[in-house]
């Protein structure tokens, strides 16, 4: 088992962060969901990969979208 199950980060979920980006916005949205975390932020569209580790601990919250998801399964 892993112990990464914190938050089923899925492409289309939308974080909330812990800290705010510097234009403002603490919302980002995942791109891509794998080993690494490609996340797009709401506000400015700033680019991001980080590790998925990293990204829990940096995460507050996450809201799952189920528009665009369906049929992305990673
Ligand atoms: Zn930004």
């Amino acid at each position: 088992m892993q112990d990464f199950t914190l938050f089923p980060y899925q492409p289309g979920d939308v974080i909330t962060m812990r800290k705010p980006h510097p234009c403002g916005s603490k919302q980002w949205r995942v791109d891509k969901a794998g080993a690494e975390i490609t996340i797009v932020c709401c506000l400015c569209g700033h680019r991001h990969q980080m590790k998925r580790r990293d990204l829990e601990k940096a995460t507050r919250a996450v809201k799952h979208s189920t528009e665009e998801t369906k049929g992305q399964i990673t």
